[in-house]
């Protein structure tokens, strides 16, 4: 359906202009200059021609049919030229025209409108507020914006919510050399949306790669959706500018606390295999290496240069963002050291001084190419006197061709000569940079792709649990009037989705407390039980190793003293339980995004969480090799797979317990907060001692 949008065999463009000045006129200007291969039409009642071409008094005056109409009429007139296309039989429209929901009050009704139009004639609409639509295959050729020039013709797709960005976008393109294949500037995304494109271009062969700048995931779980599979295919990479707003939410659990504001969206991303790019310029970093780059196997990497800055500076650049800068094989620096400097460098990073020349670089790569050890190789040079960048860019150019299937990016530092150099360079398919972070950046980058593409796509599990009885649980809480689950509700909704939990009993007497206690066999924990209190420990609420009867009362009477003392209010029971000694803590939490749905976290646990901060999130659902990356993807993970010979907690148990949480918050919407903490993990079993739930309103 979008085939009228981005590949018409005619085009009207309605409100055509003769002022040179106009957008109206570039547009038209456009089509023709770049020689669009189909019919165009300019619609303005005023005129008989434009730019030589007849002109039609409107839409429905064209005797052939239109697949796509640009609209840049003004907006008073916007909605009825819209009208008659759709009356004309137009399939597609591209609206220029501003002055919608972007100017807020009557826009945002003129906008709807407008859709309701488009709707009603089952037209789809690029737009409005937008910069326009282009095609450079040779097939299509068309220019249908106001930007000055048609980009090279490549595998780039780009769409961009901001025409302004949009325009730098395709200069800087234009600019690296980097070819674009079609480019869609999405504008207010009325009808046609980012997620649109992505579907669009998925199984387009001629796209083999996807630029996004967004300022707003329009449905963000549509677009986990079809990213994660677009990116098995083809790289996306995405700017996303603007925060969401998730600020002033009264955050209770542990979760929602450190799930910062733009967490939803990093995560997402990540999760589907999207590369995020913090800046433009980040983004053509990507853009510059994807293409031209083979798959490295690993992440090592060997820097070659010609002075000691640079090599550091690429080599801490490599190292902080995930690569490895491994001691070249003992052959490979004996082979080299034949032919360098004897101040040469020879271990990794190759500093080959400033003294060494084109050949140098040749040699010195070539030997490179051999390490078995060597997963792709940086090469960096800075101009110094007598030594021409062009011929160092030959000689790396030369060096490559003997092992096209390596890697090989360079770093062409300084002004003189260098961007002839560069140009060769990327002519030859090896990506250059100006900087070396840029060039460490991208095979970083390029390399947790390769990780994504080796990942198991994994499965989502289904446990069988009593849904029945969290369903009562929950509507319990509400027909109280609370938000809170009460300490043994919290508990027994684990119970219900199959997390273990230590043994526990709500009691009302310090007497029943200790026959509870005899009936647990083991020391007890006394808990306080309230519909307000949230963080119990923080009051005084948890008494922890408490072994026998004289123990229990005098626990008891202590706990009530402490907890109306700070808290002003007398606990209304008490969760005695059964104590869990000598576990790793661990915390599973969830919080909600207002758009990306549930977040699923995992860290360590304990009191300590929120100034640790050691926990990773995924979006809802989380399968099983997502939980598996999430228990194994916390800094302190060592601790739990144990250090000095300590056995390893049950890290299968962990996971499963991440899936049964996952499910569970899926499943019971009303929960809009909750966390496991502590979750204590032991080397045969994980016991949850406390959990939280706040309930939607
Ligand atoms: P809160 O988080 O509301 O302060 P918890 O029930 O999590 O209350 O108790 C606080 C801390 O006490 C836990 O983080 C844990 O270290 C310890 N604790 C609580 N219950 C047990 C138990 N059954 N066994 C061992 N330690 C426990
Ligand atoms: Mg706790």
């Amino acid at each position: 359906m979008l085939d009228a949008i981005l590949k018409p065999k005619s085009i009207a463009v309605v409100g055509a202009s003769r002022q040179k000045d106009t957008i109206a006129y570039q547009i038209l200007d456009n089509l023709v200059t770049w020689g669009f291969n189909g019919s165009v039409y300019p619609v303005n009642p005023n005129a008989q021609q434009i730019h030589s071409i007849k002109c039609w008094p409107s839409v429905s005056a064209i005797p052939e049919p239109v697949d796509l109409a640009v609209i840049v009429v003004p907006k008073q007139i916007a909605l009825a030229a819209v009208d008659e296309c759709g009356k004309k039989g137009v399939k597609g429209l591209v609206v220029i025209t501003a002055g919608f929901a972007e100017v807020g009050g009557a826009g945002v009704e003129r906008e709807q409108q407008l859709l309701a139009i488009v709707r009603r004639h089952g037209m789809r609409m690029v737009g409005p507020n937008c910069m326009g639509v282009l095609n450079s295959d040779p097939a299509v050729s068309m220019l249908a914006t106001f930007a000055p020039r048609m980009p090279r013709h490549g595998p780039v797709a780009i769409v961009s919510q901001s025409g302004a960005l949009g325009q730098s976008i395709l200069d800087y393109g234009e600019e690296l050399g980097i070819g674009i294949y079609q480019f869609v500037s999405v504008g207010n995304k009325t009808d046609i949306s980012g997620n649109d494109l992505l579907e669009y271009w998925a199984d387009d062969p001629s796209c083999r790669a996807i630029l996004m700048y967004l300022e707003s995931f329009g449905n963000p779980r549509r677009f986990a959706e079809l990213a994660r599979s677009i990116t098995r295919k083809k790289p996306i990479f995405v700017v996303k500018a603007g925060r969401t707003a998730a600020g002033a939410r009264a955050a209770t659990s542990h979760t929602a606390a450190l799930a910062g504001t733009d967490l939803a969206a990093d995560v997402l991303m990540a999760q589907c295999g999207v590369v995020r790019a913090q800046t433009v310029e980040e983004l053509f970093d990507y853009a510059m290496a994807f293409p031209r780059l083979p798959m490295p196997k690993g992440n090592r990497v060997a820097i070659i240069s010609n002075a000691g800055g640079p090599a550091i500076i690429l080599a801490d650049a490599c190292e902080s963002s995930g690569l490895a800068i491994p001691e070249l094989a003992p052959d490979t620096q004996a082979a080299i050291r034949k032919r360098v400097a004897e101040e040469a460098a020879v271990r990794n990073p190759v500093d080959l001084i400033a003294s060494a020349r084109a050949d140098a670089y040749r040699e010195v790569i070539r030997i490179v190419q051999q390490d078995p050890g060597v997963d792709a190789i940086i090469a960096s040079f800075i101009p110094p006197l007598g030594i021409q960048a062009r011929d160092v860019a030959r000689a790396i150019r030369e060096a490559h061709q003997a092992r096209p299937d390596l890697p090989l990016i360079a770093v062409m530092l300084g002004k003189k000569g260098v961007p002839d150099a560069m140009e060769e360079l990327v002519e030859a398919g090896i990506p250059a940079y100006v900087f070396p972070e840029s060039a460490a950046r991208a095979l970083a980058a390029l390399n947790r792709y390769r990780l994504w593409l080796e990942r198991p796509a994994g499965t989502v599990q289904h446990f069988p649990v009593d849904r029945a009885a969290a369903d009562r649980i929950i509507a319990g809480a509400r027909a109280d009037g609370r938000e809170k689950l009460l300490e043994g509700e919290s508990l027994a909704l684990l119970g219900a989705y199959g997390i273990p939990t230590a043994p526990w009993q709500v009691v009302r007497t310090v007497d029943e407390a200790v026959a509870a206690t005899k009936r647990m066999a083991s020391p007890v924990v006394l808990k306080t039980v309230s519909r307000t209190i949230v963080h119990k420990s923080d009051v005084g609420g948890v008494v922890v190793g408490l072994e026998g009867e004289q123990a229990v009362r005098e626990g008891w009477k202590r706990m009530h003293t402490r907890v109306k003392e700070r808290s002003g209010v007398e606990p209304e029971a008490v969760l005695v339980q059964a104590m869990c000694a000598g576990g790793r803590e661990t915390i599973v939490g969830m919080t909600r995004d207002p758009k990306a749905g549930p977040l699923v976290m995992f860290g360590l646990g304990g009191i300590f969480v929120e100034v640790l901060k050691d926990v990773v999130f995924r979006v809802h659902p989380v399968n099983d090799v997502d939980a598996r990356e999430m228990v194994r993807g916390i800094r302190g993970y060592k601790l739990l797979e144990g250090v000095r010979g300590e056995t390893s907690v049950d890290l299968v148990a962990l996971e499963e317990m991440v899936q049964r949480v996952s499910q569970l918050v899926g499943e019971q919407e009303a929960i809009a907060e909750m966390d496991i903490n502590p979750l204590v993990a032991f080397p045969d079993r994980v016991v949850a001692v406390d959990a939280r739930f706040r309930l939607a309103r």
